[in-house]
């Protein structure tokens, strides 16, 4: 098997609210979403998208995507796609680093390869496991009265998990968690986000305030080595994930103990084949993950759940639903969807889900 055409498409996925990063920092109302359709000389087509969580979070940029699937595309034609690893390769040799614009076209490789299998993607990586996921909730920052509220809402849908965005003002940020710790009901997973917010003071300020209630918390700080310099100094647990890129820097942060929890990214960290080995890192160091698309459609939170499948129930803690947050449809309402705050991995082979191209409109580039 063979790819023989790489059809890229641009949409844009309007949010239904427009989000504010943690402290209010960053604002975005449009995420610009890529999609990628690998054809082959057989009649199996893999689909892929990458989504970044707008482009003024993190080093992603989604016009980043269509540049960087025009450098790699020469070198990914002729490749047989379930050779994932042959793909990777050349896409590395192609072009060192960008690992989110690899994530898409991974991705379609993965699907053709779990439709040429028979299987869906979790089953062909080794056994999905059928516990649905619960789907964290994105509770953004707000007072004390309207983090009650958002997260009052998301209980009614079946939400169990919960990542609520703190890291403005230290003050309030304390207020926030000893309000929401004060009103958990048993069995809930929380997560104070911080999205890199704090500076090393702050971090301690707010840990060391909140001690008592045993929380866990979010990529406090901006860098790793910020994490790590106050790590030996509270008691928190702590997940990291904007600055879990590569494998480089999951093997650092478990050698080093520097957090308990991965946040594994798949756009981020390039796709499935380069989350993969995350994700065993973590396994062989005792470290819990949440799996997330950086942002997107169904198709983005499909693929998380595929590898969150693939981690030992004990240690998923959830995965996201970004598609409940976008206004534009393309899917027809097909895949995994919100079923009382949990995710049902698909039966189907591959990935279980594909747009409608009705909905994506023409490519805006096309290699064969
Ligand atoms: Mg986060």
């Amino acid at each position: 098997m063979k790819v023989t055409r790489i059809s890229v498409y641009q949409v844009d996925l309007p949010l239904a609210h427009p989000y504010w990063l943690s402290g209010g920092r960053l604002k975005f109302e449009v995420l610009d979403a890529t999609f990628v359709k690998l054809e082959t000389d057989t009649d199996f087509v893999g689909w892929g998208e990458g989504t970044p969580w707008g482009h003024t979070y993190v080093a992603a940029h989604g016009p980043g995507i269509r540049a960087g699937i025009k450098t790699m595309a020469p070198f990914i034609l002729g490749l047989d796609p379930r050779r994932f690893l042959d793909v990777e390769r050349a896409m590395d040799l192609a072009l060192p680093g960008h690992l989110y614009a690899k994530a898409p076209i991974d991705m379609a490789c993965w699907d053709i390869a779990g439709h040429a299998a028979g299987l869906p993607i979790a089953d062909l990586m080794g056994g999905g496991s059928r516990t649905a996921r619960p789907i964290a909730s994105s509770v953004g920052a707000k007072t004390v009265e309207e983090t009650r509220a958002v997260i009052a809402r998301y209980r009614e849908r079946g939400y169990i998990a919960h990542s609520v965005k703190i890291g403005g003002d230290v003050t309030r940020d304390i207020a926030r968690i000893r309000d929401v710790e004060a009103f958990r009901r048993d069995g809930e997973i929380i997560l104070y986000d911080v999205n890199r917010g704090w500076s090393r003071a702050q971090a301690l300020q707010a840990m060391s305030a909140t001690a008592d209630l045993h929380v866990m918390f979010e990529q406090p700080c901006e860098t790793l080595h910020d994490i790590a310099a106050v790590s030996g100094k509270h008691s928190a647990a702590i997940s990291i994930d904007e600055t879990l890129v590569t494998l480089q820097d999951a093997t650092r942060i478990a050698r080093d103990g520097i957090a308990e929890v991965f946040g594994i990214k798949l756009n981020r960290v390039g796709g499935l084949t380069k989350a993969a080995r995350i994700r065993d890192v973590a396994l062989a160091h005792g470290i819990d993950m949440f799996v997330m698309a950086t942002g997107g459609s169904v198709l983005a939170d499909t693929e998380a759940l595929h590898l969150a499948a693939t981690i030992p129930d004990d240690h998923c803690q959830a995965v996201w639903a970004c598609q409940d947050m976008i206004t534009t449809e393309i899917a027809g309402g097909r895949g995994p969807r919100n079923v009382d705050g949990h995710l049902h991995l698909p039966e189907t082979a591959g990935l279980g889900v594909h747009p409608y191209e009705d909905a994506l409109g023409d490519p805006i580039a096309v290699y064969a």
